[in-house]
């Protein structure tokens, strides 16, 4: 589909954060934008997340859809996909970027902090990317983006979970680029730095100067500043690019 006027988008965790920020920005008038969200640890919280996210898209002239769907369960992320299908007809836009933290030292990371982070960021990237590919296929056309992270490429102390999930994310990203390149669909992935968002705001002050200090822009970036890139990575100006990895970190990486 050549205008981005009437597009199907599905953004992974789009209640907050990078999500919410990419949900706008993808919010063109006439499009249908579609996530989900899941913290059963806070159901008042992300439900009040969710409206305010829904109410960001209806106020530029799009529709919203949103579910609370756990990424990391298959036939969860299926039947929400099948609906999205059902109520619209197609999917052109994915955007995989649902995840989590659980930061600590290797050696005393426990087996269910490792299976939580692989499970809703690579294994839930995995499956959006099925659930998705299967319909992009029929089209032959679509737009996937996988948000990845920096540390995926150059690791980072006290994310083993993390840094090994997102660094899954860069090779899935590729291999689904090759995969699914002859109908149409490209796969890309962005690697975002330093971010301001719920995710960071936890982390004590003497980590987030420490970080500071190695962005050669000197800011943290903000959600924008992410969804900025994906928003041109699911436009047609990007339609000769697929399998690539966009680093957004202000020169943290280069
Ligand atoms: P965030 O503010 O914590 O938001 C995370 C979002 O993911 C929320 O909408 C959350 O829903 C949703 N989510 C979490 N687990 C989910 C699950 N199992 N199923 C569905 N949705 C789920 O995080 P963020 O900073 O915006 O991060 C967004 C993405 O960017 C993540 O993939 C993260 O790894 C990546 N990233 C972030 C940074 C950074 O500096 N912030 C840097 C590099 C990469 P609820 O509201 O229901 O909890």
């Amino acid at each position: 589909m050549s205008t981005t006027e009437t597009r199907t988008i599905i953004v992974t965790g789009g209640s907050r954060g990078i999500g919410r920020s990419i949900c706008r920005t993808l919010a063109e008038p006439g499009a249908v934008v579609c996530f989900n969200y899941f913290n059963p640890a806070d159901p008042e919280g992300e439900a009040a997340a969710a409206e305010e996210t829904g109410r960001i898209i209806a106020d530029a002239g799009a529709r919203a859809m949103s579910r609370e769907v756990d990424v990391a369960d298959p036939e969860q992320t299926s039947s929400f996909f099948k609906e999205v299908v059902e109520e619209t007809g197609r999917i052109d836009v994915l955007v995989n970027n649902a995840g989590i933290t659980r930061d600590t030292l290797l050696v005393r990371m426990k087996p269910a902090d490792w299976d939580a982070v692989i499970n809703v960021n690579l294994k839930g990237t995995f499956n959006g990317i099925q659930a998705a590919g299967k319909v992009m296929m029929k089209q032959r056309s679509g737009r996937i983006v996988n948000i990845a992270s920096v540390v995926g490429v150059t690791g980072n102390a006290g994310q083993a979970n993390y840094s090994a999930s997102k660094a899954g994310v860069i090779g899935l990203t590729k291999t689904a680029a090759k995969e699914l390149a002859p109908r149409g669909i490209t796969v890309n992935a962005v690697a975002p730095g330093f971010i301001e968002t719920d995710m960071t705001a936890v982390l004590p002050e003497k980590v987030k100067e420490a970080m500071l200090s190695q962005v050669p822009l000197g800011r943290a970036g903000t959600p924008e500043d992410v969804a900025q890139v994906v928003r041109f990575l699911a436009s047609d100006n990007a339609a000769y690019m697929t399998g690539q990895v966009l680093h957004i970190s202000g020169g943290m990486y280069m």
